[in-house]
């Protein structure tokens, strides 16, 4: 490549940079771009992720901690799932998780530095016993930790998402996996609109929105920025994207289609499109980016301590060493006791507005 084409592509991505901060929206057709360049083109593409990431949330890294309240014997056949009835993957199987048991992942989320606490439960949804369990006990986990609380329970009713908001849920997970298009690919018990109308119930219930996908499953670069385009219009609150871990015994197994420098593009890609939208790396970091996994932090603001679903994730030492070295901050919220701040002195930071919009 000549130099002449490296400058011009260096000042094509930065300037996508000055489109989103003016307020612009980023194109499908410059998204696309992102995530069908060249691999020299990396640095370049990060650096115009991370000065939206820096304006907008400066260096902090806002942690979250997941519980699998309920592992396994789930009815739906998501392909990509080691929880789903057609999965062999020898996993834990057991139902609803006891009171005792979720306020005890509670104060693990509360240990390993975490702001938010989300309780996830396979199956379709929830029943009505396990939905007043989980507000029953929500109020109790908000009382003793004051954790923000997401939940992902699958399908919800507008009347289940209105009585998890009165008992304190904050926020409510329902990824949209993949594209409209895709959909029908991945899963056949369910439908693209069966999620989009939980998250419309969420949203109507004053519930935040936290929605996601999978990438690597087999669907197109075009699907992957059906999905960030998608979010965009909805204003949801939090993206986490994982990247697919092919678990052994699922219908997806062997599937490897990702490498870290594709993670990376549609990381940035993700955080162009949604600048102002907390982003998250979720499941499949330590497999997909390997290596890399810190230059993540670079379009993400927000990553997963400790073990998925079903799988392990790398020690949270090592995640806190991570961030330490990238010179970032976790963010601890408002209701974080000093307690917190002073357990883990200078590698905390303030979630004030002022920290979050560094005009750097
Ligand atoms: S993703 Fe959820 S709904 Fe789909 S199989 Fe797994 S647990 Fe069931």
């Amino acid at each position: 490549m000549s130099i002449e084409n490296t400058l011009s592509y260096e000042s094509s991505w930065l300037s996508m940079t000055d489109t989103v901060l003016s307020g612009e929206s980023l194109s499908r057709e410059s998204a696309l771009q992102i995530l069908e360049a060249d691999d020299d083109q990396l640095v370049t593409i990060l650096d115009a992720a991370y000065r939206v990431r820096r304006h907008y949330f400066g260096k902090s890294v806002q942690l979250y901690y997941l519980k699998n309240a309920k592992s396994g014997l789930c009815p739906e056949d998501c392909t990509y799932c080691s929880q789903s009835k057609d999965s062999t993957a020898p996993i834990d199987k057991y139902v609803m998780l006891n009171a005792e048991q979720l306020i005890e992942g509670a104060r693990q989320a509360f240990e390993s530095n975490a702001r938010t606490y989300c309780i996830v439960a396979s199956g379709r949804g929830p029943s009505e016993r396990e939905v007043d369990h989980v507000c029953s006990v929500v109020k109790d986990i908000k009382q003793e930790f004051g954790l923000h609380i997401c939940a992902c329970l699958g399908l919800l009713r507008p009347d289940q998402a209105i009585r998890l908001k009165q008992a304190g849920v904050d926020r409510v997970n329902h990824n949209l996996n993949t594209s409209e298009r895709f959909h029908d690919n991945i899963v056949s018990t369910h439908s693209f609109q069966d999620r989009l109308d939980t998250l419309q119930s969420c949203r109507d219930a004053g519930l935040e929105l936290c929605a996601g996908m999978i990438v690597g499953m087999g669907e197109k670069q075009e699907d992957v920025v059906d999905v960030a385009m998608k979010l965009a219009g909805m204003g949801v609150e939090s993206i986490p994207l994982n990247f697919l871990y092919p678990i052994d015994g699922t219908p997806l197994e062997g599937q490897e289609d990702l490498d870290p420098r594709y993670c990376l593009k549609v990381l940035a890609m993700f955080r162009l499109t949604n600048p102002d939208t907390e982003i998250r790396i979720a499941g499949g970091r330590e497999r997909n980016l390997r290596s890399m996994q810190a230059m993540g932090l670079y379009a993400a603001n927000s990553m997963f301590v400790s073990d998925y679903l079903t799988t392990a994730g790398q020690k949270a030492e090592d995640d806190f060493r991570m961030i330490q070295d990238l010179g970032f901050t976790i963010t601890a919220g408002d209701y974080e006791s000093a307690q917190l701040m002073e357990r883990l002195g200078q590698t905390v930071g303030d979630c004030s507005t002022d920290e979050i919009l560094d005009p750097g």
